[in-house]
């Protein structure tokens, strides 16, 4: 399948038929599976045989799903996990030891920052965070025992663009591994092996269903790094995804070529509403020409993605009363829905972070995300009017 474009394999890529002829692909719930003979089964556990085995590592759903987004990313492998953030666990479990060290942007998604503070480091993995932006402080953070590099791009919630080139011939002359997490962009818009990425996560959870119904992540790379070291660490740790979750997330890659330009096409238009609104201070876009790096945007992405963030002239007030006058949008956290999403990242997703912090890296509390979704670009602007008209 490998010379299909990326759509076509979004829609046809990774699953075989069953003797059933069905067209959409079929879930298959089961836990075991049964073989024809004592000596089948030998072969089976032993690794002489491929086939299924057991659920927690070998389905035909989760493998479906599996082949597909590898395809789509350009990967060799993928391990489909329970959670993006147990996608994040594994890959580090697998590859890290006590005593390894890891250098990250400090502009990732809040619960990874708690996961690397608060749990890799009890067991002995030291992480350095530092700019998104400034590759040269990722040389200078390099130590003998670093062995991988994490980020997302771009940012969340600030859209601050990260250089895959530069970041990743860092990671090359390092000996280390880049692992980037494209859960923003998704394939459609960014293919981060292709840029020099060694390993890319995803949070499924987000543009991939895109209809926010299920919980799942993955992992994608060489099967050098993904086979033995992700893929044995998430079969005998177990954060496995379920069949029907896969069935979501593959029904969800059928649509995501379309759905990712319709919320690019929308929060472009959204993005530049807000510019001239009276009662806006500041539009953080990638695909905007006011964005500080939309040039490294433009050669990374195919657009800006689906994410609008923007400061209010005002306060927490004023953040909070165009939140509160919105009558269609979802008050969530969550994003890459077909349903928009409003936040307050300051009180929210950020909130863990302390304040000190929060306002260095620029989650000031007059700061709104939008998760651009797919209704009706006008009614999306009517409702944030709302709020914003009564500022002014
Ligand atoms: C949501 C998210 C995660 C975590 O994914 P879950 O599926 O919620 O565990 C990781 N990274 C990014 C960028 C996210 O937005």
């Amino acid at each position: 399948m490998q010379e299909f474009d990326i759509e076509t394999l979004a829609v046809r890529a990774g699953y075989d038929q069953t003797g059933e002829q069905e067209n959409s692909e079929a879930i298959f719930p089961t836990s075991s599976f049964r073989y024809h003979s004592a000596a089948q089964a030998a072969a089976r556990f032993s690794g002489e045989e491929k086939g299924n085995v057991y659920s927690r590592f070998t389905n035909p759903t989760v493998r479906a799903f599996e082949n597909r987004l590898a395809l789509m990313e350009g990967g060799e492998a993928c391990v489909a996990t329970a959670s993006g953030m147990s996608a994040i666990l594994s890959t580090f479990m697998g590859l890290l030891q006590s005593g390894d060290h890891v250098v990250s942007s400090q502009s990732i998604f809040g619960t990874t920052k708690v996961l690397f503070n608060k749990y890799l480091s009890k067991f002995g993995v030291e992480v350095t965070f530092v700019s998104q932006t400034q590759s040269s402080e990722w040389a200078e953070a390099i130590q003998p025992n670093t062995k991988a590099l994490f980020l997302e791009t771009p940012s969340n919630p600030l859209t601050e663009v990260a250089d895959l080139e530069a970041i990743s011939k860092i990671a090359k002359d390092n000996d280390c591994v880049l692992i980037v997490d494209n859960c923003f962009c998704t394939p459609i818009l960014q293919r981060p092996l292709e840029q020099g990425a060694d390993i890319v996560i995803h949070s499924a959870t987000k543009f991939l269903d895109g209809q926010g119904r299920a919980i799942g992540g993955a992992v994608i790379g060489s099967s050098e790094l993904i086979e033995e070291p992700v893929r044995g660490f998430m079969r005998t740790a177990g954060p496995t995804m379920s069949p029907f979750n896969a069935w979501i997330f593959l029904k969800g890659l059928e649509t995501l070529s379309v759905r990712m330009e319709a919320h690019c096409q929308r929060a472009f238009e959204l993005a530049s509403w807000l510019t001239d609104h009276p009662a806006v201070e500041q539009v953080f876009y990638p695909g905007l020409e006011s964005h500080p790096q939309y040039e490294l945007a433009a050669k990374q992405q195919s657009a800006g993605g689906g994410l609008v963030s923007f400061r209010v002239k005002g306060f927490q007030d004023q953040a909070w009363s165009v939140i509160d006058s919105t009558k269609m949008l979802s008050i969530t956290a969550n994003l890459g829905d077909v349903k928009t999403s409003i936040t307050h990242p300051a009180t929210t997703t950020h909130s863990r972070v302390d304040p000190q912090e929060r306002l260095q890296a620029g989650i000031t509390d007059n700061l709104i995300r939008i998760s651009v979704g797919l209704e009706s670009i006008e009614d999306i602007k009517k409702d944030l009017a709302r709020g914003l008209d009564r500022l002014i």
